[in-house]
């Protein structure tokens, strides 16, 4: 006999409503030219993993530590992200449990920071994050924040003037790590800087998590008090947090997310980074990882010759960022423009700006999603003329059209979730 349960629960009846507008976004994602420095395309499994029973079970507390009962499988689950997240970084310690990169960054000021205490970060407008210390941001709010730049010519992270800023500040925690810096960090002079006047020092990987993994930016783990990262960004897993460190501070960053933090863990999600990270340890993600970089420079190389500054005038890692205010067009109209063309980006930004951030003088570019899709060295230029054949004919439909076309013949080339049903 057939179970019946109240509201639906064994169902197999879709939602039509919610469905329909899963489909539109799964179209859109395979119709768009995907350069926003901080999306990727999730595999299948890290999706289907998401999309599991997992996400009914209450497991507050850690494995074998629970406040609830049956947790033996959970358990199992976050044992095993744990693991492959230590093994990925070579970390003594992980927590798996953080929802989200902003999560994973409250956790440390929790575990280690009283309120009004002292936190030295980058500036917003020169690539930091709103987590670092943002007005209307809870960092900004509870703490007293102080923030370096960087150089007004270089554009690129002046550790001397961190180092000056530091011993004027006296900060408790230091805070290495952007959403929009092109350079490698040298999370080794951040650990002197840091050493020199007694502070805590963060690392905020959550950009370059991916390229840390895959072996082609330096690690922050074991240099860093505390590695804070997303898994969903350069990574390439679903969208959530982690958090790396000794095992001294187990402890308190334990506690610092769960009860400090957070409530339950989102045991589906936990699976997913699970799947992710043992990704992340393939050969083939190695490979990824380079040519995430070696495409980032091509696509870069191809507008700086076709006269785009760029800012600090070149890139490391998986993104670069375009001051526009030489071609008379705002970070905000770019987006537009580049957006009518099938080409998704976000304005930005620059170091020093005068505009606002709703405007912005200049557009942030990534590679990783492009990446994934398996295009190469050729392709960044083809896209990089594009870009630059669009901005320089902006007000010209004819030509936009053209641009749009030509970003659809090179999708075809390289389609995603193949005959995926969601
Ligand atoms: N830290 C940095 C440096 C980031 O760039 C971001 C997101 O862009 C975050 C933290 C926040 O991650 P989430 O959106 O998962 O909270």
């Amino acid at each position: 006999m057939a179970t019946k349960l109240k509201n639906n629960t064994l169902s197999k009846e879709k939602d039509l409503e919610i469905q329909k507008i899963i489909e539109k976004e799964l179209a859109r994602q395979k119709s768009k030219l995907l350069l926003i420095a901080s999306e990727n395309y999730a595999s299948q499994e890290v999706i289907k993993t998401m999309g599991t029973v997992l996400t009914n079970k209450y497991a507050e507390g850690y494995p074998n530590k629970r406040y609830y009962g049956g947790c033996e499988y959970v358990d199992e689950v976050e044992s095993l992200a744990i693991k492959r997240a230590k093994k990925l970084f070579n970390s003594k310690y992980s927590n798996v449990q953080p929802h989200s990169g902003v999560n994973a960054n409250i956790a440390i000021y929790v575990a280690v920071l009283e309120p009004y205490d002292k936190i030295l970060s980058m500036n917003l407008t020169d690539g930091g994050h709103l987590s670092h210390g943002q007005s209307h941001n809870l960092s900004g709010k509870y703490f007293t924040i102080y923030n370096y730049n960087v150089d007004r010519e270089t554009e690129v992270i002046d550790y001397e003037e961190v180092r000056k800023t530091a011993k004027k500040v006296k900060p408790k925690l230091i805070i290495a790590g952007a959403s929009s810096y092109s350079r490698i960090i040298d999370f080794k002079k951040f650990r002197e800087i840091a050493d020199e006047v007694g502070a805590y020092l963060m690392a905020d990987i959550a950009h370059i998590a991916g390229l840390i993994a895959g072996g082609v930016h330096p690690t922050s783990v074991d240099v860093a008090d505390f590695t804070t990262g997303t898994t969903h960004k350069t990574l390439r897993g679903p969208r959530g947090g982690f958090i790396l460190a000794g095992d001294k501070y187990k402890d308190i960053l334990n506690q610092a997310i769960f009860p400090g933090s957070q409530g339950g863990p989102l045991m589906h999600v936990i699976a997913a980074k699970a799947v992710c990270f043992r990704e992340a340890m393939q050969d083939s993600y190695k490979e990824y990882a380079k040519d995430i970089v070696k495409n980032c420079k091509a696509l870069c190389e191809s507008l700086k010759e076709d006269g785009f500054r760029i800012v600090s005038g070149g890139t490391d890692n998986h993104l670069f960022l375009i001051d526009l205010s030489n071609k008379d067009i705002t970070g905000f109209e770019a987006t537009g423009i580049l957006g009518s063309c099938g080409i998704v980006i976000n304005k930005n930004l620059i170091p020093y700006d005068k505009k606002n951030p709703t405007v912005a003088s200049g557009i942030r570019i990534g590679t990783a999603a492009v990446t994934t899709q398996g295009m190469g060295v050729n392709e960044m230029r083809q896209i990089g003329e594009i870009i630059s054949f669009a901005l320089h004919n902006k007000d010209n439909s004819k030509k936009l059209k053209e641009a749009k076309n030509k970003v659809d013949k090179l999708l075809k080339d390289f389609p995603i979730y193949q005959n995926f049903n969601q």
